[in-house]
Parts: C-alpha cells; sequence; structure tokens
C-alpha cells in the first residue's frame, strides 16, 4: 500500500561523531503544513497589537528558559551534528546575543519615522512612516547551526511582530522543534512561532504559505526558492554560500593571522558559510606562514567530546554527502598539483574529516573555486596586493572575507576592492557577528541582508506611509473643475519654484 501525500512518516535522526539513532522527526506533508500556518496566521494580530516591548518580554523569558535547559539542549545541538562541545556552545552564545540585542532595541527600531515634507506645496502635510509586520514569516535553515542558525533570523522577525514557521533542516531538526515547544509548551508565550519538520517538500510547502521567505543554504535551494517567491509575489531575503578570501600581506602579525587562519577555516568543522575557504599570500612571507598554519593544525584535537568537557577543537562532518564533497577536492587538487601537508582523508570510525592543509593550489582545482565546507585550508602564494585581489574577486561567491596587514591605509584599500558583503581587518568572521551592521552576500551568496541594526527587524516589515493635512480646506487646488486661470496659475507657480535660473522661472524662450 502506498502512503497518501499526508501520512505522515518519520525522519530518523542520527549522530555523526557515533551513528546512533538521537531521535525522530514527522516528515509533514503540505496539508498540514497549511493548518500549522492557519493557526499561526491566527494567532499573528494580537501578537501585532501586543507593541515591541512586550514582545521583547517574551523573548527575554524565551531566553531564561534556553539557559535553565542550556546543557540539554547543547548536548541535543552535539548529538545531532557531531560538534566538539565547544562548537555546540557558540550556538547559544549566537541565542543570548541576538535575543539580547533586538529585545533592548525593539521600541526603538520600530518607532514610527516622522520626515519632513519635500517642496513647498507638501509644506502644509505631516509625513510619517510606520511599519507593519508581514503577518507569516517563514524561515527554512540548513544542519550547520541547529539552534544558532535559526535564532540569527527568528528573533528580528518576532520582534517585528510577524509569525514565523521555521524549518529546520532534516539533518538536524531535533533541537529545534524542542526550542519551539519551549516557547509554546513551557515559556508558554504566544502560540505565533512554530516548527514544521521534513525534507524539501516540506520547505516548499513554507514558502508556500508564508508572506516573505528568510532563508539560508545552498545555492541551488536559494534559487528555487527565490523563483517561486517571485511568482507569489511575495519577498525573500536569501543568505546562500560562501568562499570566503583572506589576504595576507607581507607585513602582516604571522603569528596571529596563521592562528585566524586555522580557527577561520576549521571551526565548527568548517561548515560555516562564512567560514576561511581560500588563503592568498604574499610570496616573501608565503613559506613562514604556511609552516605556521600546518603545525597549529596539526595540533587540534578532534573528536566529539563529553559535555562540559571542553577537550576537542574541531568536530564531526553533519553529512556524508558535505564530506565525499571534501574528499573529492582534496583528491582533484592533489591530483592537480598541490601539495597536502596535512590530513587529507576521513578518520576511521565516526564521520571526521582530518583537519587538512593544502599548499600550492590555484584557481584550476575545485577546492579554489566550489564551496567546501569542510576543514580545509587551501593557500597560494601571491605576487602582491593586485594579484590577491584579483584572485579574491575571480569567484561566483561574495559572502565575507578578511585582509590581513599592519598598515591600516593598505587594509582601507584592499577592503574597498574586494567583492563580499564583509571584511574583517587582522580578524576572521567576526565581520557577521555585529549585529548592528549588515551581514549578507554579494554575487551568489545571496540576496538582501541580516541584522543590520533596526534593518535586522524592518525586513520583516512593510512601511506605510502616513500624509496627514493639517489643515482640511474645502478643496485643494488640483481637484475639479480644472479651469485655464487654476490650473495655469499652478503651472506657473510649479515653474516659479523648481527653475533654476529667472529666464526659465519667468517662462521666456530659450536663446
Ligand atoms: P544543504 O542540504 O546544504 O543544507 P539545502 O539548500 O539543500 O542545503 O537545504 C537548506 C534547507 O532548505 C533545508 O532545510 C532543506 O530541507 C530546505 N530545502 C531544500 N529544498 C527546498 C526547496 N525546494 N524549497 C524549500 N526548501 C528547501
Amino acid at each position: 500500500m502506498t502512503a497518501s501525500i499526508d501520512t505522515p512518516t518519520g525522519i530518523n535522526v542520527y549522530c555523526p561523531g557515533d551513528g546512533r539513532l538521537v531521535g525522530t522527526v514527522t516528515d509533514m506533508g503540505a496539508a498540514a503544513i497549511g493548518d500549522v500556518c492557519t493557526q499561526l496566521r491566527s494567532a499573528q494580530p494580537a501578537w501585532e497589537e501586543m507593541g515591541p516591548a512586550g514582545r521583547a518580554t517574551w523573548l527575554l523569558r524565551w531566553l531564561d528558559w534556553l539557559l535553565d535547559n542550556e546543557q540539554r539542549l547543547l548536548e541535543m545541538v552535539q548529538s545531532e551534528t557531531g560538534k566538539s562541545w565547544a562548537d555546540a556552545s557558540m550556538e547559544m552564545a549566537v541565542a543570548i546575543d541576538v535575543i539580547n540585542y533586538f529585545a533592548k532595541n525593539a521600541e526603538k527600531f520600530l518607532a514610527d519615522r516622522v520626515v519632513k515634507p519635500a517642496g513647498i506645496a507638501n509644506s502644509v502635510r505631516r509625513l510619517r512612516v510606520q511599519v507593519r509586520p508581514y503577518p507569516l514569516v517563514g524561515l527554512i535553515t540548513p544542519w550547520n547551526g541547529p539552534l544558532g542558525g535559526p535564532m540569527m533570523d527568528v528573533v528580528g522577525a518576532l520582534v517585528a511582530g510577524a509569525a514565523v514557521v521555521s524549518k529546520p533542516s532534516e539533518v538536524t531538526p531535533l533541537t529545534w522543534a524542542e526550542v519551539t515547544r519551549g516557547w509554546r509548551d513551557e515559556v508558554e508565550a504566544p502560540p505565533v512561532l512554530a516548527c514544521v519538520t521534513g525534507a524539501a517538500a516540506a520547505g516548499a510547502a513554507v514558502v508556500d504559505n508564508a508572506d516573505m521567505v528568510m532563508f539560508t543554504g545552498s545555492v541551488r535551494t536559494g534559487r528555487a526558492i527565490a523563483v517561486r517567491c517571485a511568482e507569489r509575489l511575495i519577498p525573500c531575503s536569501l543568505e546562500l554560500g560562501g568562499k570566503d578570501p583572506m589576504i595576507v600581506l607581507a607585513d602582516a602579525d604571522l603569528e596571529r593571522a596563521s592562528s585566524a587562519a586555522v580557527w577561520g577555516s576549521m571551526t565548527n568543522a568548517g561548515q560555516a558559510c562564512i567560514s576561511v575557504e581560500r588563503v592568498y599570500v604574499e610570496a616573501p612571507v608565503y613559506d613562514t606562514f604556511v609552516s605556521l598554519v600546518t603545525e597549529k593544525a596539526a595540533g587540534l584535537r578532534q573528536g566529539m567530546d563529553a559535555p562540559g568537557s571542553f577537550s576537542c577543537d574541531i568536530g564531526a562532518m553533519v553529512t556524508a554527502s558535505q564530506a565525499d564533497i571534501v574528499q573529492r577536492q582534496v583528491d582533484d587538487a592533489v591530483a592537480k598539483g598541490a601539495r597536502l601537508l596535512l590530513g587529507g582523508s576521513m578518520k576511521p570510525g565516526g564521520r571526521f574529516f582530518e583537519p587538512t592543509v593544502l599548499v600550492d593550489v590555484d584557481h584550476s582545482m575545485a577546492c579554489m573555486r566550489e564551496e567546501t565546507f569542510g576543514p580545509t585550508v587551501a593557500i597560494m602564494a601571491v605576487r602582491d596586493e593586485d594579484e590577491a585581489i584579483a584572485l579574491a574577486n575571480d569567484s561566483e561567491y561574495g559572502l565575507s572575507s578578511s585582509v590581513w596587514t599592519r598598515d591600516p591605509r593598505k587594509a582601507q584599500r584592499l577592503a574597498r576592492r574586494i567583492e563580499a558583503g564583509s571584511v574583517s581587518v587582522n580578524n576572521a568572521l567576526v565581520a557577521t557577528f555585529q549585529l548592528p551592521i549588515p551581514m549578507g552576500g554579494w554575487k551568489n551568496s545571496g540576496v538582501g541582508t541580516r541584522f543590520g541594526g533596526a534593518r535586522g527587524v524592518l525586513k520583516y516589515c512593510r512601511e506605510q506611509s502616513v500624509v496627514e493635512e493639517r489643515f482640511a480646506l474645502k478643496s485643494e487646488p488640483l481637484w475639479y473643475p480644472v479651469g485655464p486661470v487654476k490650473s495655469r496659475l499652478i503651472a506657473k507657480a510649479a515653474r516659479m519654484l523648481g527653475a533654476h535660473d529667472w529666464r526659465r522661472r519667468l517662462g521666456r524662450p530659450g536663446r
């Protein structure tokens, strides 16, 4: 017997670290997701009515609950991703930062904007822009950050007054399902946040029901979602892949830069869209830099360490297919002449890809062109700044980047030339987590931004312009009837006020 479309089936979740079954979620059909969305929509008006301060209070209560359940939730993160405990802990840090920031600024970010009218004729009016949320925001997230990933976007949407239907990745759905259960059942917050589970079809159902979509994931899926959103005439914001370059100039602090190259490429086992994937080093310091990176990467401890022990630096690959991509890229690079100085393959037992250092790479190799999303760092020597910039920009991606030099003017110059949504100077990855500034991708790395102060909330809102008359006269000059005297007078006045010289003001013919 075949199951009907909406007969729920289960999706099993396995731990990448040790292969054990850690949970099961329902593969929800489109009808069930539609029902969830209907319920969210009916709860949304009261949520919007509550105002920013009221909503912020609920978010802070949710944060209290998250912190009270930190150990249990991070164990869940760890068991569905195989992360090191340190990487899992980062996810709670993201939740803390984002909730506090948007809760604290909610009222300010959502305040009405009073605007001065333009032109004398409009000076009799009062202009105001107020914002109203998209009633239902769809949030679709990938598997690399089951808690921190959705948190980066759900908070802005809830603060805005939207209801949110969120769909975590089918690979790592457990933590988010629990965190949204906490919102509903433990915090007893208004029922404006729901988690729906399933794979691509469930994601498509979210897109079909939402009024605005926030998506993080692959370019391929992002494009499919953008097409569907265009058909539905709803906006979407997409944070997609990255191939982030790091440029190390000869005058850089090599000790610091090499540590950043290792951390920036290996944190979360390299499974971050903003991880360092390509390093361009000026020739005079290339050898020193390479040996520092290799030595530091060789010292990394890999495994899924005991909760709370903080004894491993780097964890597992979440999916087998991603591990295959990393292996294929390493093999391709070596076949084309790259030197493998460290790692290069899976370790036996668990899904752990060894910390890997590839050098003497070039742009004919997949590891310099395609997203790797694994614990590898590929280093290439460059002649000078110009070559570094040309290579850094030779990519379909443009998410984040970093430049390393002791000269602030050089750093400024390089930053202006890099085609990427953010540039960190003498640091890696940090630009992403500065909540007051926008984080977004150029080129195939995305459309729109997240965070960015007020914009992180306003992106979930529609602007409503309100124009009020100061004096309500019986009639307006532009209203009917049209007549030669009145209409000529209006046209003359417009010319008098708008022209920039006397000949034109007076309507004299040109010479
Ligand atoms: P990855 O598999 O690398 O995480 P994807 O872009 O395939 O990247 O997946 C990211 C998220 O998008 C997941 O939650 C996934 O279920 C969802 N998804 C996949 N295909 C679609 C689709 N066609 N429409 C909506 N969501 C989708």
